[in-house]
């Protein structure tokens, strides 16, 4: 038999967590060949998820429980568990089941055939926003174009199922700037895509508003690619050309219109003059702005603090508890 963990990072999810053990139950039972086990990582949840995570723990005899100091993000929260996870193979998944449960089963056949990585893979977006779905285009065309290779598959997100070897790999990685998607596609080896539609949330509230998501993006841009560093010095190239020139025709303008050839409209001039400043400025906060966010990962590489800090790591070989405190989770 091999064993399978599937690692849930878990941030306010008290009731998402019961109808998640409802429906994985259903299709695990079939399952034979593999054994599971569940690894919850409690990213300093202010509900009562880890209390009902320490029911689940004390209920089942497949559960651990990992509960992190504070929050630090899910994908911290999914390092921690990948941190602690002993299986021949690892499963990461949202616990809102908003990654099929029903997918498992396809994962864990795709093991078999020998994968170290199984990318479940959205075929279609028609769930989404028109909005997310097209900026959710962009940005996987522009993260995989500008870097001239596949920094990141098209529509995956971080459901993923991963070999012993593959964890073993990114648990390995030395940098702090990391991020999970950019990780399990950064190692190569043995790599398949399944298909499949990602389903609504099946309770509580999603963890990322509009300015959060921004962020993710860019930092995952950051992390994963080099290339956008050379942008400035290749625009600067080119525009201190077309300025040259732009000069050279305002010169020229200005020695006609002074021996009185054309009419000129001041306030259009004027206009045009401001618009070349400001869109110089522009360009060029916008550029601090790329080496800035480059600069970061740097900082974080140097501060070299852990991703994730974990206060306490529940296995089922230490259930032999108090009775005192087997009663107040009983109660
Ligand atoms: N999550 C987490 N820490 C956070 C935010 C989210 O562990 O700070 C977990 C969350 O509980 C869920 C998964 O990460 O299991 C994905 O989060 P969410 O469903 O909010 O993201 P979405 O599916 O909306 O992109
Ligand atoms: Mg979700």
């Amino acid at each position: 038999m091999k064993t399978v963990s599937i690692i849930l990072p878990c941030y306010n999810e008290e009731e998402s967590l019961p109808l998640y053990f409802e429906a994985v139950d259903k299709v695990i039972k079939d399952i034979q060949d593999y054994t599971f086990d569940f690894i919850l990582v409690d990213d300093g949840s202010k509900d009562k998820t880890r209390q009902v995570m320490d029911n689940l723990y004390y209920k089942r005899d497949d559960v651990r429980v990992v509960s992190l100091t504070r929050n630090f993000g899910q994908n911290p929260a999914i390092y921690a568990g990948l941190s602690v996870s002993e299986s021949d193979y690892v499963i990461t998944m949202d616990v809102d089941l908003q990654d099929p449960v029903e997918l498992i089963k396809d994962i864990v056949n795709k093991f078999t055939e020998g994968y170290d990585v199984v990318s479940p893979h959205r075929g279609d977006r028609k769930s989404d926003t028109y909005f997310k779905r097209t900026t959710a285009g962009m940005f996987y065309r522009f993260i995989n174009k500008i870097e001239g290779k596949k920094v990141i598959p098209e529509n995956v997100n971080a459901f993923r199922g991963l070999s012993k070897k593959a964890v073993a790999l990114i648990n390995s990685f030395p940098n702090k700037d990391r991020f999970f998607l950019n990780d399990a596609a950064f190692i190569g080896m043995k790599t398949c895509y399944i298909d499949f539609i990602r389903q609504k949330r099946s309770a509580g509230k999603t963890k990322y508003n509009f300015s959060k998501l921004f962020t993710h993006a860019f930092n995952l841009i950051s992390t994963g690619t080099a290339n956008p560093l050379y942008l400035p010095i290749k625009v600067g190239a080119i525009s201190s050309f077309l300025f040259f020139f732009a000069f050279l025709s305002l010169l020229i303008t200005y020695i006609v219109m002074v021996n009185g050839v054309f009419h000129y409209n001041q306030l259009i001039f004027t206009f045009m003059i401001l618009s070349a400043i400001f869109l110089g400025i522009s360009i060029l906060i916008f550029f601090i702005g790329i080496i800035a966010i480059y600069l970061h990962n740097i900082l974080i590489n140097t501060r070299n603090l852990p991703l994730f800090i974990i206060d306490s790591d529940k296995k089922q070989s230490d259930k032999s508890l108090s009775s005192k405190e087997e009663d107040r989770i009983r109660n």
